[in-house]
């Protein structure tokens, strides 16, 4: 599904020059929901942008479902970031002005499916996350954790191989927080492969796949990681 191979990103400013990720190597498999770990600025958000296809990187291969993504041109990895790839955000990133109906619309008239084939799409995605009631709604009459999910349908509904998530319920406070990552366990169970990067302990314990990231290098905390590189007596990170 995704592979990533001795993967290096340096942000070069005039003065600074970051090396955000170092041979950074990942593969994430179909079904699996991945919770990413670490602490701030150690290149967690980086890992996503360039799984997303949003940033690239200087050296390393990453397939995406099959695809190289190495040569490909702008408009080839729009293309392909909108076929295969949902995002959800920490600040949900919706439209203000635009109703729940029309920000899941939005990236679907992008990809130019029928009106008929898009109004099925998002109907089915608010009914996933339980809002389909209030589709002509705008944003700002909905609490936070409604918000993500409005967001989550928004990913949802372009079917996507693989959903990205950055800190989803880091605005969210508990009970909001408990029934966003209960939808995301959920649509895990219905087949949904997720990467999720996360500030909380509990959220990753929760899961078999457990990355952290320290100053661009990852090691694999998994229960069933297949070559961890961790030393897990020194791990905060209990099975
Ligand atoms: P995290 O998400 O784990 O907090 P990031 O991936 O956002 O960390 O950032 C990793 C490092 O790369 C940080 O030192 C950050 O300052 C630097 N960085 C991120 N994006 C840029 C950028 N566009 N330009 C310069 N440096 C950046
Ligand atoms: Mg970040």
């Amino acid at each position: 599904m995704l592979n990533m191979h001795n993967i290096s990103r340096i942000y070069q400013t005039e003065t600074v020059r970051t090396h955000a990720l170092r041979d950074f190597s990942l593969s994430v498999k179909p079904g699996e929901f991945v919770a990413v770990t670490g602490p701030s600025g150690s290149g967690k958000s980086t890992f996503l942008n360039i799984a997303g296809l949003l940033d690239g990187f200087e050296e390393g291969d990453y397939q995406l479902d099959g695809v190289n993504v190495k040569g490909l041109n702008d408009d080839e990895l729009s293309r392909l970031r909108n076929e295969k790839i949902g995002f959800i955000f920490q600040n949900y990133n919706l439209i203000p002005d635009f109703s729940l109906f029309d920000n899941i619309d939005m990236p679907l008239r992008y990809r130019g499916f029928s009106a008929k084939d898009r109004k099925q799409r998002i109907e089915s995605a608010l009914e996933k996350v339980g809002l389909s009631a209030r589709k002509d709604y705008f944003p700002r009459q909905l609490s936070g954790g409604q918000q993500q999910r409005v967001a989550i349908a928004r990913a949802l509904a372009g079917d996507p191989k693989i959903l990205l998530a950055d800190e989803p319920t880091g605005n969210l406070d508990s009970l909001m927080a408990r029934q966003v990552m209960e939808l995301l366990h959920q649509l895990n169970s219905e087949g949904s492969t997720i990467i999720m990067v996360t500030h909380d302990p509990d959220q990753a314990r929760a899961l078999s796949r457990n990355i952290q990231i320290i100053d661009g290098e990852m090691s694999d905390f998994s229960i069933y990681a297949p070559h961890s590189g961790a030393d897990l007596s020194s791990s905060t990170i209990t099975a």
